[in-house]
């Protein structure tokens, strides 16, 4: 194979390696694969070029259109998906690992494309919570927004998940409306260059809104200010040098960190020898030990059992390690391929003649194990580790020292107690998984332990055909740790997205904020269509479009035939002296349920036309009772709407019930799916 010359793409261009490029080594082989670098990259009109070029494009654009954006990007690398798998076999990854790093990172940008349409608005502002009254009258209100930042995000990830590892980042960067830098590790920066190329050559992001350093970053975060984001992945070293920078401290730059973690499994006291559960945690353990060859930040450390089944927890374990094959990922047979680098092979010796001093190995000798293929002879191979620390309590080392590879170390417990104690002496971690079907116990680890850790992932026998992973970090749910697993959040849906927003507080008039957020405030002008709302389609509603019924009498005649219509004869409205001793109603009174019965007769318009469906109703309040006699009329007010498909869009409709004195008797958001056409 020749050599690869990768290269970085700043301000538009491609710019091959320098003087300055290091140089990278096959995993597999040993031998040269590529080089990378540049000795002096412009940084500051890299930096420039994203706030000026991506940034005002994205910014310009909607938030579902960057979601169809993603999608379609998401689509584009699906189908090139084997370029990048046969790229990376040069990493060491068998193509189960390719599974969870290439496939991984492209379901991640479908998940936020996804996510982008259904749970984001079709405009430029993110509403975040509720409205807050600030006055008496409902003339003077509060309400928080997102908007993009206006500068850019320098992406810094750590070498395990070249493809993964910047799609997880750059989804949530590129929904939110924010250009990103991404500098992946050198090691592996050639898969990640074909990715970018793969992105860049679609043409479907504007310029300026995705560049690549493969290679040092030079003097760029000395540039960074107030608007820019500095999201990194890697070491605790590393992430304790950055966080130092004084750019980022004179100009509060965000920085979001995933660093190390020493993260743990516990077998629950319920779960012993001989349960489904048992055998569910050395597979689980076994998985997380070998995928990626053990360089996965999430990959398990420690493995805390009570202490009468460590020994056949440890025999459970070797007997699945005496199955792994270790050596070239293309050759067939092959189950665990190589770490990165030499370098990273000796880390990982190192690390693991650390934990030795505090715990026995019972599985795997570095210098005596099987490479499988003849090529792979020189790789950077080592077997899986495991190890038994037989006194916890006075250990250290086995509870802080990451051994970034197939490593570690059984731990036995005395109760659930002692358990949380251990599981939390990994000073913060991304994920602590507990294999139980024991409720209590779930719920006891829960509280003593959910605050050291990001993530706490639970699997028994019934959840085990769909759980996803210990150490599969999913995009619905946040990524990262306090403390050692540097304090930083990622992904978590809608909420990873807002590491590249800021929240505004906006203070004002109900006009104001419902020309600020694209939704009807109570309280804002209303106007009256041209005819029945139900008549117009979509795009012809305008927001603040509202029919004011007629008032329709309710009778005690209505009442029991709805009682006994439905079946409903609480005595609230079937008993007028029981009715009467409840502290909520002066005597029999209609129900709730029959006054949203009205209401849709009053409001609806029979015929068909660009109204489909009622999908729901949201925020349903009943705040006055209605007594046989009152008068009842219906507000209907269009107050968002958001496109769904090709075809129709999600029309939200503040409802307002009143009587006869004008008081709100009920409240609701209606839902309706309207068409943008009528055939
Ligand atoms: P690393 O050595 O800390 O490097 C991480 C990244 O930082 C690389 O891109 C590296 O670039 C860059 N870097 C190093 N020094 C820098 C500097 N002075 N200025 C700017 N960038 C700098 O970590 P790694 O060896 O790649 O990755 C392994 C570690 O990452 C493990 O500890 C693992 O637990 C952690 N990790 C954490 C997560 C998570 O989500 N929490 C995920 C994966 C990995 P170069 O490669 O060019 O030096």
């Amino acid at each position: 194979m020749s050599l690869i010359n990768v290269e970085s793409f700043a301000c538009g261009r491609w710019i091959a390696p320098d003087d300055g490029a290091r140089v990278i080594e096959n995993a597999v082989t040993g031998h040269v694969l590529a080089r990378a670098g540049q000795a002096d990259l412009d940084t500051q009109a890299m930096l420039e070029y994203a706030r000026s070029q991506g940034g005002t494009a994205l910014r310009a654009m909607t938030f579902h259109q960057r979601a169809r954006m993603l999608k379609a990007v998401a689509s584009h690398l699906h189908q090139h998906k084997q370029a990048l798998y046969n790229i990376s076999y040069a990493t060491g990854a068998t193509l189960k690992d390719h599974a969870f790093d290439i496939d991984g990172g492209i379901g991640t940008m479908f998940v936020y494309a996804s996510k982008g349409r259904r749970e984001m608005p079709d405009s430029q502002v993110y509403v975040d919570g509720a409205l807050e009254p600030l006055g008496r009258t409902g003339q003077f209100l509060g309400q928080h927004i997102c908007t993009p930042l206006q500068g850019v995000a320098v992406h810094i990830n750590a070498f395990n998940f070249p493809v993964w590892g910047m799609l997880e980042k750059l989804a949530p960067t590129l929904l939110a409306g924010v250009p990103a830098i991404v500098k992946p590790a050198t090691a592996t920066c050639y898969v990640t260059e074909a990715c970018v190329r793969l992105i860049l050559d679609s043409g479907l992001v504007p310029s300026g809104a995705v560049q690549l350093v493969a290679g040092g970053l030079g003097d760029m975060l000395d540039h960074l200010g107030g608007q820019d984001v500095l999201s990194f992945t890697g070491s605790a070293d590393t992430a304790q040098r950055l966080r130092a920078t004084p750019a980022l401290m004179q100009n509060a730059t965000r920085f979001v960190a995933e660093q190390d973690s020493l993260n743990a499994s516990i077998l629950g006291p319920d779960a012993a020898a001989g349960t489904p559960e048992f055998d569910l945690f050395i597979k689980e353990v076994h998985r997380e030990m070998t995928v990626k060859a053990g360089q996965k930040c999430t990959a398990v450390r420690r493995i805390l059992v009570s202490k009468d089944q460590v020994d056949a927890v440890i025999s459970g374990l070797q007997d699945r390690l005496a199955r792994v094959v270790v050596g070239d990922p293309q050759v067939s047979g092959t189950t665990m391929g190589a770490l990165v680098s030499k370098a990273q092979r000796r880390d990982v010796l190192a690390k693991a003649a650390v934990i030795a001093r505090e715990a026995e190995r019972v599985h795997g000798d570095p210098d005596a194990f099987q490479i499988n293929g003849d090529a792979a002879q020189g790789g950077a191979f080592v077997p899986p580790m495991l190890f038994h620390c037989n006194d916890p309590d006075a250990a250290q080392r086995v509870h802080d020292t990451e051994a970034f590879g197939p490593v570690s170390t059984v731990m036995g417990y005395d109760d659930l107690d002692h358990a949380v104690t251990l599981v939390n002496r990994g000073g913060g971690s991304l994920v602590a998984s507990v294999i139980t079907r024991d409720v209590d116990v779930a719920r006891s680890i829960t509280l003593g332990a959910a605050a050291h850790h990001g993530r706490l992932y639970f699997n028994n026998r019934d959840s085990m055909a769909e759980a996803t992973g210990h150490g599969a970090p999913m995009p619905h749910m946040v990524h990262g740790g306090p403390g050692r697993a540097g304090g930083g959040e990622e992904m978590g849906g809608v909420r990873g997205v807002m590491h590249y927003m800021q929240r505004t507080a906006i203070q004002g008039s109900p006009d104001i904020l419902t020309a600020i957020t694209g939704r009807w405030v109570p309280g804002a002008a209303i106007s009256q269509g041209p005819e029945h709302p139900f008549r117009r389609t979509f795009h012809d509603l305008r927001i603040g479009e509202t029919l004011n019924t007629a008032a329709r009498c309710i009778t005690l005649d209505d009442i029991e035939h709805f009682a006994h219509f439905t079946g409903d004869t609480f005595y609230a409205h079937m008993d007028e002296e029981a009715a009467q001793r409840n502290p909520f109603f002066p005597g029999r009174v209609a129900h709730g349920y029959l006054l949203l019965s009205f209401a849709a007769g009053l409001f609806v318009h029979p015929d068909e036309g660009p109204v489909l469906a009622n999908t729901g109703l949201d925020g349903l309040k009943f705040m006055q009772p209605v007594s046989p006699g009152d008068h009842v009329a219906a507000q209907l007010t269009v107050k968002h709407k958001t496109p769904r498909n090709d075809d129709y869009g999600e029309v939200r409709w503040h409802v307002r019930l009143t009587n006869q004195d004008a008081v709100i008797v009920a409240e609701y958001e209606l839902l309706t799916m309207v068409a943008y056409r009528v055939a």
